[in-house]
């Protein structure tokens, strides 16, 4: 499958629009009217809360439904555009289910293809050359330090996106989560978990 390059920027050179916004975040800065550092929260915010809910969403009802798992499994750009929530067109979006035998980890060798649509913004560590090619060369180790640790046993596999197919990990529902309803399993979801970097987060004891 071609790897279509054209829709975002590389990392070595700024396409036109960033270095405008570059530009224009320099002069804004120097002339006092923001601050980068409420910028940067902003940012954060959407890698970290504001996006990645939908994807949660999703995850919650796979865990929830059955019948929505068995559809995302089989066709997750529509079971996901069900939600409301899809892609530009021709995007296509494949959901990757971990379980005890495998775990799957999803990287854009290339440059930074991501699910936009479920995930919001990606993280900068994922944009960064080392993950890229670090989480195909040495799947195991790049775990390690986002402490993943996983039994020898698990399989690791790597998915390499494009940007015609983008992949969605929906992580190992956690133990001790059998009666939380939808809404509150949302919350066990993180934005790792989804990438595959992380593991959903254990409920709270009440
Ligand atoms: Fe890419």
């Amino acid at each position: 499958m071609p790897h279509d390059h054209d829709d975002h920027q590389h990392d070595n050179e700024l396409d036109p629009m960033a270095a405008r916004v570059r530009a224009l975040e320099t002069i804004l800065t120097e002339k006092g009217l923001i601050d980068p550092l409420a910028i940067d929260a902003i940012v954060e915010t959407y890698e970290t809360k504001v996006g990645p809910r939908n994807g949660a969403k999703v995850v919650a009802k796979a865990w929830s439904d059955a019948g929505f798992s068995e559809w995302l499994k089989r066709d997750a750009t529509a079971a996901i555009a069900s939600l409301g929530f899809s892609g530009r067109q021709g995007e296509h979006m494949q959901a990757v289910f971990n379980t005890e035998e495998t775990h799957n980890l999803v990287v854009c060798t290339l440059c930074s293809c991501y699910p936009w649509s479920v995930l919001g913004l990606p993280p900068v560590w994922y944009k960064s050359p080392p993950y890229r090619s670090r989480a195909v060369i040495d799947p195991r180790g790049v775990l390690a330090e986002f402490d993943v640790i996983l039994p020898e046993t698990t399989h690791i596999r790597v998915w390499d996106s494009t940007a015609e197919l983008r992949y969605l990990v929906v992580p190992v529902r956690p133990e001790g989560s059998d009666d939380l309803n939808e809404e509150q399993l949302t919350d066990l979801v993180t934005r790792n978990s989804m990438i595959g970097t992380g593991f959903a987060l254990p409920p709270v004891k009440p």
